[in-house]
Formats: C-alpha cells, structure tokens, sequence
C-alpha cells in the first residue's frame, strides 16, 4: 500500500513591482479583515515595513507592529507573546530571512497564519517551511510552517544589497548537490524520495545556472529570476514534507563551517562553496557550479568565504556528524583530514 503523504502549501503567490501598498487588499481577498500584527527588523521598517502598516491600515485593519532588533530564539518568545497579547487574525513578516523565521516560528507555535514579505532574496527560507536560528539546539533548520501567501517585491528586493541576491544562488546551486544526496539515500537507505519535489528544486538550479550573466547585471529581471527560483525552492520543500530536495551535504559543510568560523559568510555563500565539493564528490559538473557562482559574483574558495584553509578542511571533516539521520554522499564516517584537505585542493578551494 501507498503510504500517506500531506503538503502544506502557500495559497497565494503575488511577484511584481510596487506590491507593499496592495497588502491590504490581499489580505482581505485571503479571507482576513480585522487584525494584524507586522512584524520587522530595524531597517526594513523604514524600507518595507512602513508601507505595509499603511497598507493594512487603509484596508480598514487594526493594526500592530513589532520590531525584532535580533533574529533569535529570545526574540521568536517576544514574538509569541505579542501575538497572544494582540491575537491578529494574521501576521505578516517583512524583512530578509531571519525576520521571516522569527515570523515563521512564532506563529506556528501559536497557530496563527503567516504571510512572508521578503526584502531581500538571499535564501530559500522566504517561502519555506522551514526556520533556521540562533539559540536553537541545533545549527539546523527546524519545521515551523509554510507561509499561506508570499508576497514578493521586485523592487524592494532588488533594492537590497547585491550581495544578499548572490548568496541566493548560491543556496539555490546547491539543490544540484542535495537533490543527488537525497537519491543516494533513498536508494541506500530507503528514505522516501519525490520525484516532483526534487525536479521542482533542479529546475531552480538550472534557471539560475542558465541566466548568471543576467543575475549578475542586478536588474529586475535578473533579481526576478532568483526570487521565483527561491519561491520554488520552498514549494519543493513543501512539498517534500522536508528540507530533503533543497538541503544535503553541501548544506551540512555550511553549517559545520559556520559553528568552526562563525558568521564570517552568509547562508547561500557557504552552501554554493560546499556545493562544488560536494559536486566533485558526485562526479557532477563541479565546474560548472563554480564557474555559476564566480559569474553571479559569489565566493567559490575559502578565501572569499574569509575563512582559513583549515576552517573548510575541518568542516569538511566534520560535516558528517551535524546531521546524523540525514544520510549524505558523506556516508556515516565522514571524509577523512588528508581526502577533506584533497577535495578542497583538487576543487581550488583552498
Ligand atoms: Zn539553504
């Protein structure tokens, strides 16, 4: 017998220009009219936040706002308790990654619907199911919920620093790497494998690989590109149930390097420089990834990462052990320092 497998998915997607002063209205045409809270960091709030608040305002909702000067555990506690305070029927995440996740897992501890205003498209949590923050237990990502509408502001977005845009692709090449992680597991582990979820996450890695130059240019169109590929990235997930099509070895290297040299790089940065190892490990086109991430402006060695070469061959090392139940192309017994330090060499690296 077929197992059962539940999705939860995002209802509504809006991607265009000048969408903040629409928020309202969408959110009415989702079915809500009363409250909302608006939560922000302490720049989006001039940049994005502001514009929403009036936006909800003017569609006639009582609205309240939070601003979470740091995206940790302590600030997702704040979060609840403004929710259980001000009870809104929805609330709404307007910021880059870590204010969506603050977003993310505060209303899904408290049941309460959420809605994901990205301003910056610098990794797939903006669509997600998925949270990732500090004070976890663990450097990883934890499951929350999916956003039940996206709405995406190309040109709030590509006001963002170019650099945010970059790291995207590189967490968005790193599905070549994750989706073949994933399959090795099925096929030796028997983990469940989804043949749409993981073709849902090539095809972003593809878009990206094929218009880099474009990317690269920052205009709208390019920025368009990344952020419908971010979108797809967390459907996939959704999909998936799991962060299985979007998050493999490449992305256990990342966090092992982040614990080694914490926050010299971001998210997508470390991942795309995981993803060419990981891809020589696969005998996948590793070039190709690097030459990707070289043309988007990316980092592709260790020194870009600002990270010694002994950082990267440690967490090469180690990345095995982050994630024991995530089986990888890593196996159980990881790489050893001489074939970590090889792999870093043989792929420039280091
Ligand atoms: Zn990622």
């Amino acid at each position: 017998m077929q197992p059962v497998h539940s999705m939860e998915l995002p209802r509504r997607v809006i991607v265009g220009n000048n969408l903040l002063r629409l928020v309202g209205e969408a959110c009415r045409s989702l079915g809500f009219s009363e409250k909302g809270l608006v939560i922000s960091g302490p720049r989006t709030r001039s940049t994005a936040a502001e514009a929403v608040l009036d936006s909800l305002s003017d569609a006639g909702f009582d609205v309240e706002e939070l601003i979470v000067p740091e995206p940790t555990v302590h600030w997702v506690e704040a979060a609840e308790r403004k929710i259980k305070e001000s009870k809104p029927q929805v609330v709404l995440g307007v910021g880059g990654g870590k204010i969506i996740d603050v977003t993310k897992l505060s209303s899904a501890k408290s049941q309460v619907q959420f809605i994901s205003i990205p301003t910056a498209a610098s990794h797939d949590g903006i669509a997600s199911p998925q949270a990732s923050l500090k004070g976890l237990e663990k450097p990883l990502s934890v499951g929350a919920q999916a956003p039940m509408a996206i709405i995406a502001d190309i040109s709030v977005i590509a006001g963002s620093p170019y650099r945010l845009t970059a790291s995207g692709c590189g967490d968005i090449m790193a599905k070549y790497t994750a989706v073949k992680d994933w399959w090795l597991s099925h096929q030796l582990q028997n983990e469940y494998y989804g043949d749409y979820a993981a073709n849902l996450a090539l095809m972003s890695a593809r878009l990206v690989s094929k218009n880099a130059d474009l990317i690269h240019e920052n205009s709208q169109q390019g920025v368009r590109i990344v952020v419908e590929a971010l979108i797809s990235c967390g459907v996939a997930m959704s999909i998936a149930g799991s962060s299985r099509p979007c998050s493999g070895s490449e992305h256990l290297f990342s966090h092992a390097l982040n614990m080694i040299a914490p926050d010299r790089a971001l998210h997508g940065e470390r991942c795309g420089v995981g993803t060419i190892m990981m891809a020589y490990l696969h005998k996948l086109k590793w070039k190709m990834v690097r030459d990707v991430l070289r043309k988007v402006g990316a980092p592709t060695t260790a020194e870009e990462l600002h990270v010694s070469p002994q950082d990267v061959v440690e967490a090469l090392a180690m990345a095995h052990k982050i994630r024991p139940q995530r089986y990888t192309i890593l196996g159980e017994k990881g790489l050893s320092k001489d074939a970590a330090h090889r792999l870093a060499k043989n792929t420039g690296v280091i």
